[in-house]
């Protein structure tokens, strides 16, 4: 891959062991010069610069392992946050959800989710309303008994918690209560 330096834009040494993107096998993975590429009439800086390819025409990205790493964990929440098919047993099969707005629409939720919090919530699901007739209306269990929280309020909680450099998904296997948004704060969400 021949290359220059992003700084001065003088031509350096070709990149004998190029290195592509693996889902996007056409991006080059740049490479890091510390301090510039040490030509003379390079400034070179603290920060040092990027060997870019010397075709422009070539796309190429930065190896930024961070973002790398989060994308894919992205939508995840549902793998940690809520209890699998054997942990359900235990717990009701059906929900049945009673529309806030109208009060009289009812939607069974034949295959409910539960969080893996050592006193499960049930998580809320927003069908449409055929009496109402709109979409994304709140609804809640027709038994008030059953706790529930809403899934916007776990993937917001989620997106949280993966910005945190110390956290670590399987800690939320081990630790569930920890990690959960409280119901405190999805009661006041709903007033
Ligand atoms: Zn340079
Ligand atoms: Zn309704």
């Amino acid at each position: 891959m021949p290359r220059k330096c992003g700084l001065c834009n003088q031509s350096i040494l070709d990149d004998a062991f190029p290195r592509f993107k693996r889902l996007d096998p056409q991006r080059y993975v740049l490479r890091f010069l510390q301090n510039g590429c040490g030509l003379p009439g390079c400034p070179g800086n603290q920060l040092g610069a990027w060997a870019i390819p010397a075709d422009p025409s070539v796309k190429y990205t930065r190896p930024d392992r961070n973002k790398l790493v989060a994308l894919p964990r992205k939508s995840n929440w549902e793998a940690y946050f809520l209890r699998n098919g054997v942990e359900n047993e235990s717990l009701p099969d059906n929900v049945t959800l009673v529309c806030c707005r109208c009060r009289t629409q009812l939607f069974d939720d034949t295959e409910p989710r539960w969080t893996r919090e050592s006193t499960p919530r049930y998580v809320l699901r927003r069908p449409n309303c055929k009496t109402c007739n709109k979409k994304n209306i709140n609804w809640s269990p027709q038994n008030t008994s059953i706790p529930w929280v809403d899934s916007s309020k776990l993937s917001r909680k989620w997106a949280s918690l993966l910005k945190q450099p110390a956290f670590d998904p399987e800690d939320v296997v081990k630790n569930p209560d920890w990690y959960f948004p409280t119901a405190e704060a999805q009661k006041a969400d709903h007033q």
